[in-house]
């Protein structure tokens, strides 16, 4: 079978695989470009191989960076089935919803093109069809399955079969270890060949610890001077896991409440979501739920849907801790909160998620001391903290591991979904420690598995 990268390929987002036989296609993912205007023009070019051709669509998770252009998928002729796991159904859709109400709101403010239309998302919505961790799916002479991740909730890789012919294991992306709710990444089986992302292939996270150090001391630290804590926040997974680890520690005794305004509607929906499916929780959540436990609720937590609401966060007196959106800080109701407060010294950004290229969010991770937020300069006095250890994904460690640890040892390696010096970096790493030759493909390279 070949296998051809179609995004994602030395960047981290676009996630885009097209898997061929003589007799099958297979998409796995179909994500967006994010970042820069120059990637955002990209999710505007041909998808580079025949749409009406392609026999059916996997997705490992609900990031727009790996589901994101599916709607554009229908504008240009697919008709055929959107296999995923039953949350990531729900999830995608909420996800793909907000993407295209952004959108809509950048074609009327700057008559910014609309990479494809509501009916569109609509129609890939009713595509979809949600299936359970390990069942095979057959496609022609493929079949696959998804496996979990621990990414983010509903998270999986995908192991894709030729019948009678060769194996590949495509890792969507990788969960860190110790992430609450989700249970542990599954074990890999035996491959031809894994493509596996490298998202942070060439860093080691912080320990678990100082993840709860960190985030302790910077809500001590915004009490103590009557500050402001922002955290900007994926929608999916992140919010979810700061408020269970903010919840522990108001309940351990260990942090006392402050105000705490989970500002991200999206947000608020995806954890209604979760809390529809405890059977994909880790152990601990689970023990928590039988107990009667809300974790993704604590004295001192308000949720603000509205506009209205979310504007009265700015009268409410200090300390606060706002949770919105977006994580990369270049769009959303995290705006409007950096504005008013980057250029106060009382105010701490606590980043807890990649930054890709081009983003406000890498700018400040960058150190730049005046950014420009819809239009306006603002200085930045904030303290700017990041932790890795709160990523969503794996780090060097847990990327080799993972391959190393399964049944039989992968055949060859391909690292994506990485910047290049990470990418590159995980690949030298593999090729080193286990001995298994790793590559880092280009975009739309074609790799012939046997
Ligand atoms: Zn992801």
């Amino acid at each position: 079978m070949n296998v051809t990268v179609h995004g994602a390929a030395r960047e981290v987002t676009g996630s885009c695989y097209r898997v061929e036989t003589a007799k099958t296609r297979l998409l796995v993912d179909c994500g967006m470009f994010q970042g820069s205007a120059y990637n955002d023009a990209k999710n505007f070019r041909e998808f580079g191989f025949d749409t009406k051709d392609v026999d059916a669509v996997a997705i490992t998770h609900t990031h727009l960076d790996h589901v994101g252009r599916l709607p554009k998928l229908v504008k240009e002729g697919f008709r055929k089935t959107i296999y995923l796991t039953k949350p990531t159904k729900e999830l995608a859709r909420i996800v793909l919803a907000d993407a295209e109400k952004i959108m809509e709101e950048e074609f009327e403010r700057e008559y910014r093109p609309k990479l494809y239309e509501r009916t569109h998302m609509e129609r890939a919505c009713e595509l979809m069809r949600g299936v359970d961790y390990s069942r095979w799916v057959t496609v022609g002479d493929l079949r696959f399955r998804f496996r979990d991740a621990g990414h983010v909730f509903g998270s999986a890789f995908v192991e894709v079969e030729q019948r009678g012919g060769a194996r590949v294991v495509f890792s969507g992306d990788i969960g860190n270890i110790d992430v609450p709710i989700l249970r542990p990444t599954a074990q890999i089986g035996s491959s031809d060949a894994v493509f596996i992302e490298s998202t942070y292939g060439d860093r080691i996270h912080e320990d678990e610890r100082t993840r709860m150090n960190t985030l302790r001391q910077a809500v001590l630290t915004t009490v103590k001077n009557g500050g402001v804590l922002i955290v900007p926040a994926f929608a999916v997974e992140r919010t979810q896991d700061l408020l269970y680890f903010m919840n522990h520690l108001v309940e351990e005794g260990s942090m006392h409440p402050v105000n705490t305004y989970l500002d991200s509607p999206m947000a608020i929906r995806v954890a209604e979501v979760m809390k529809h499916y405890p059977e994909y929780y880790d152990r601990d959540a689970l023990r928590l739920v039988s107990v009667g436990d809300d974790f993704f609720d604590f004295p001192g937590l308000r949720t603000t849907m509205t506009k209205e609401e979310s504007k009265s966060i700015n009268e409410a007196p200090k300390p606060k801790i706002i949770i919105a959106g977006a994580g990369m800080m270049n769009g959303g109701r995290i705006q409007h909160h950096l504005i008013r407060y980057l250029s106060d010294r009382k105010t701490t950004v606590l980043i807890i998620g990649y930054q890709a290229e081009g983003t406000l969010g890498r700018k400040l991770y960058n150190g730049e001391k005046r950014v420009r937020i819809l239009g306006e300069s603002v200085d930045v006095r904030a303290s700017i903290i990041s932790i890795g250890a709160f990523s969503a994904h794996g780090d060097q460690r847990k990327l080799v591991n993972w391959i190393k640890h399964g049944k039989a040892p992968a055949k060859r390696v391909y690292c994506t979904h990485g910047e290049e010096h990470a990418a590159v970096a995980l690949a030298t790493r593999i090729n080193e420690e286990l001995g298994i030759p790793a590559d880092v493909p280009r975009f739309e390279e074609t790799v012939a598995v046997e």
